[in-house]
């Protein structure tokens, strides 16, 4: 039994096996119940949310997060550390400034100006106060590169804490699997980056996370350039290069992460940050349609 819904400017679904129906529906409630919980936390498209209060001041004063908040963003930045700045939240100085559905993109004046309020080391952590500061005012932060995971992660312990075997949930790009499909691996595919309904590779899975980022997901095209979601935070442009980055691992909120980080920093440096985590694997395809794969895989054979 499953659902699936739109929520988080995406679709999120979760799909599981359970021999009581009325349990089994239950329990898909309560998972879309904290997915909910956790949007109005995170997403910088509500006023009234933590993290736009966040946004709002603190340049001015530093601003309580609450410990779940602070702990992501916590991660976030590790993370920025981990992938020498491909991956940052602060990306939003300049990512606040598009809007896909109406086509809206910063002019190169802005670009400019805001590309230098892109830097992890202005959001200053208070861990025994639990806030949030900015060291620059002008600096914006936004969890969308990391929420989704967080959401798939949070989805999946509360299937296990309720006795799941098998299941899936997935938010937008990033799905974490339990189990496997009554005996065999689950099957994942990556989407073909250019061809809406078309597979480019199957890749089966146990007990994993699997997050793919693609510049196909939001975007608008204006001459001959796409304007996408993810933001190369050295030049505050869209990234180029890459057209999907795909990672998985035991943790959804790291798949989350690195998916943005490979896509960022292209295939050679990716797969080398990759290969430097034990635990992840990730397929690349770039902008010519060819597909890369990281050390601890088994290209399929031609
Ligand atoms: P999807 O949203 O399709 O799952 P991603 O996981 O790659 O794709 O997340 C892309 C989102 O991450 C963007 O919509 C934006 O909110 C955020 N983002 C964009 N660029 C960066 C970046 N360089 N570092 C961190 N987050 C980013
Ligand atoms: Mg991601």
């Amino acid at each position: 039994m499953g659902d699936a819904r739109p929520l988080m400017g995406t679709e999120v679904s979760i799909c599981l096996w359970h021999e009581n129906i009325e349990t089994g529906e239950q329990i898909v409630e309560q998972v879309f119940t904290e997915a909910e919980r956790i949007d109005r936390l995170m997403s910088t498209y509500k006023e009234d949310s933590r993290i736009s209060e966040i946004n709002r001041l603190a340049a001015q004063q530093p601003v309580v997060a609450g410990d779940e908040l602070f702990n992501l963003i916590r991660r976030a930045i590790e993370i920025s550390v981990l992938t020498l700045g491909a991956f940052d939240i602060t990306y939003e100085s300049v990512g606040q400034h598009y809007d896909f559905r109406s086509r809206q993109r910063p002019d190169a004046e802005t670009v400019e100006a805001e590309r230098q309020l892109i830097n992890f080391r202005f959001v200053e952590l208070d861990q025994a106060a639990g806030t949030v500061s900015f060291r620059e005012e002008g600096v914006r932060i936004n969890l969308g590169g990391i929420a989704k995971g967080y959401v798939v992660e949070r989805g999946v312990s509360i299937l296990r804490s309720r006795g799941v075997q098998n299941g899936i949930v997935t938010a937008g790009g990033d799905s974490r699997l339990l189990g496997d499909r009554r005996g065999q691996p689950w099957m994942v595919g990556i989407r073909n980056p250019r061809a809406d309904d078309e597979v480019a590779i199957s890749v089966p899975l146990e007990d994993e996370a699997i997050s793919t980022s693609g510049d196909y997901e939001r975007y608008f095209i204006e001459g001959e350039v796409r304007y996408h979601h993810i933001i190369e935070p050295s030049t505050g442009e869209p990234a180029g290069g890459v057209h999907s980055a795909s990672v998985f691992g035991p943790d959804a909120v790291i798949t989350d992460a690195l998916s943005t980080a490979v896509f960022v920093m292209g295939v050679d440096q990716g797969l080398r940050l990759i290969s430097t985590l034990p635990d992840y694997e990730s397929i690349v395809i770039d902008d010519q349609g060819r597909i890369f794969y990281s050390d601890g895989l088994e290209p399929p054979a031609r």
